[in-house]
């Protein structure tokens, strides 16, 4: 009976041991959590601490990126107003001149509004984000207050005599700059915000193919696209990429003069119109839209020659079209690729395809340049 007795006590005492050891490492966990979030909170604490440095700024402060704006300069404007507002500033997202397909598509798939046109500076308190140019930057702006530059390029023209804010880092987008900066600020981008960032740095780093693709930028999409409820990655990035080359709401001419340009060779003038298409279907009407126009484009243009090359040029689809504008632009063709391609009575396709600058022009001036001269 003793024994037993005392063999109870002793399975008592181990459970008591061992209930207080857990306790023990419970509150150790507890204490190590408390002091991390203090620590955190002491970071965002001094992080904010800029603002105060900025004094009283008194009225709204407008967000910029460059003109012809992309769509990592409207969602760094986005998001740092969002940013902004988050912490009591009346702060208000612009843009200098109107935006591109790809960014309209951006927009709209987030629910987001495009941001008022700025047509002056003078007088205003400025954010620059994705630039630092004052060719590249709003009218005025030497007569504006500059609060701060956010930005992943060198170092531009603008300058100011008063303490500012100068984020620049060389990664990927101004968006992965700012996803930082919420950190730093802690604070978190609402959905929509999140989904223009998380697509302004997919847009910037061709999805992480450039070059200036940082840990930072990977880091920021993984987090981004959680806070967007965006998972599919490369359908999305797929979409964004058909309307970046789509040429939606643009007539067959304004089609044509999108990215056209002319040359000269010894007494012959040439004109060479480069479009994108995304697939064989796509690129097949802009051959049809081309043959619409291209009869009244010499004429118009006053070129001897015309050429419209159609490119498709994404993951490992590499093709182009040549259609000749004139009966003088197919004899050159026919003379420049007769043996890479064949003619279907349209166009020349080469297959892989070619860019104006390095595939076209060289050879179409020096056949031109054989010519005899007047
Ligand atoms: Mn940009
Ligand atoms: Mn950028």
């Amino acid at each position: 009976m003793e024994q037993k007795k005392r063999w109870i006590n002793i399975v008592l005492v181990l459970i008591l041991l061992a209930a207080a050891g857990l306790c023990g490492f419970y509150y150790g966990k507890t204490a190590e959590a408390q002091q991390y979030q203090k620590e955190k909170e002491y970071a965002v604490q001094l992080n904010r601490s800029e603002l105060e440095g900025l004094g009283e700024i008194g009225g709204k402060i407008y967000i910029t990126g460059h003109r012809s704006p992309d769509t990592d300069t409207v969602a760094g404007a986005i998001s740092c107003a969002y940013l902004l507002q988050q912490l009591g500033y009346d702060a208000v997202p612009v843009i200098l001149t109107p935006i591109n397909h790809e960014t309209a598509f951006v927009l709209e798939h987030a629910g987001l509004e495009v941001p008022q046109l700025l047509e002056d500076a003078s007088g205003l308190n400025m954010i620059l984000v994705d630039h630092s140019e004052y060719a590249q930057s709003a009218e005025g702006l030497k007569d504006a207050r500059i609060l701060a530059i956010i930005d992943h390029h060198g170092d531009g023209s603008v300058s100011t005599g008063n303490p500012l804010i100068y984020d620049a880092r060389p990664i990927g987008s101004t968006a992965t700059i700012m996803w930082m900066r919420y950190r730093n600020y802690g604070i978190e981008p609402d959905q929509k915000t999140a989904a223009v960032m998380m697509s302004a740095i997919l847009s910037d780093t061709y999805y992480f193919k450039s070059e200036m693709t940082t840990f930072a930028d990977r880091e920021a999409v993984k987090e981004l696209s959680r806070l967007a409820g965006i998972t599919d990655l490369d359908t999305y990035y797929q979409e964004m990429y058909k309307a970046s080359i789509s040429y939606d709401g643009m007539n067959d001419t304004e089609v044509f003069f999108s990215d056209y340009k002319e040359y000269e060779s010894g007494s012959t003038n040439f004109g060479i119109a480069c479009l994108n298409a995304y697939d064989d279907q796509s690129a097949q009407e802009l051959i049809r839209r081309m043959q619409n126009t291209l009869p009244d484009m010499i004429p118009r243009t006053g070129m001897d020659m015309i050429f419209v090359m159609i490119s498709i040029f994404h993951d490992d689809v590499s093709v182009t079209y040549l259609l000749p504008g004139n009966e003088a632009a197919r004899e050159v063709l026919e003379t420049a690729f007769a043996d890479k391609a064949e003619f279907d009575g349209t166009a020349y396709k080469l297959e892989p395809g070619i860019a104006r600058k390095k595939g076209l022009v060289p050879p179409v001036t020096d056949i031109l340049a054989s010519y005899p001269q007047e």
